[in-house]
């Protein structure tokens, strides 16, 4: 592809990831989580999984998505953490004031839509109404996970976005 094919709109990123690379000192890392960590949380841009922890980069696999859920793709994520990237903790942190968990899904396609200028209910969100019981059972998902060993401990928690404090529940 020819430079003047690429999408718009990213130089300056593009030239902060210049000076990132000039002081770049994560090479030599083989991929393993070093902290024996992973998390699952939510993509909300105030919380920083691995400072919140104490962790740095290399430390812990992390995996986001809208409301830090137990999905799917998650569990691979985790079983791909627990037997081949030395993961031997799992985290499950969503948060307070998370979108996901305040609004309905009705709420949240009269919002898109509203953005978009056309339909969006054909586009599920997977909104929370009980948050404590969710992650109850979202980490009953990994625990449970035939492919999770039972020497692995799993922990769910609530992180608060306004005081950066987490609260473990389970
Ligand atoms: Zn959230």
């Amino acid at each position: 592809m020819a430079a003047n094919d690429l999408t718009p709109g990213f130089d300056d990123l593009l030239e902060a990831n210049r000076s990132f690379a000039d002081t770049f000192d994560l090479a030599g890392f083989d991929g393993v989580a070093k902290a024996g960590v992973a998390i699952v949380t939510c993509m909300d841009s105030r919380i920083d999984p691995l400072g919140m922890i104490g962790l740095k980069p290399g430390d812990a696999k992390i995996f986001r998505n809208p409301g830090g859920r137990v999905t799917p793709q998650a569990l691979e994520a985790l079983v791909l953490g627990a037997h081949l990237l030395n993961v031997q903790r799992i985290l499950v942190i969503p948060h307070t004031r998370c979108a996901m968990a305040s609004a309905t899904e009705a709420e949240l396609h009269e919002r898109v839509t509203a953005s978009a200028g056309s339909d969006s209910t054909w586009q599920s969100f997977s909104v929370v109404t009980d948050q404590e019981a969710t992650l109850a059972e979202d980490v009953a998902k990994v625990r449970s996970h035939p492919l999770i060993p039972d020497t692995l401990q799993v922990g769910g928690f609530i992180y608060d976005v306004d005081s950066g404090l987490l609260t473990q529940l389970c």
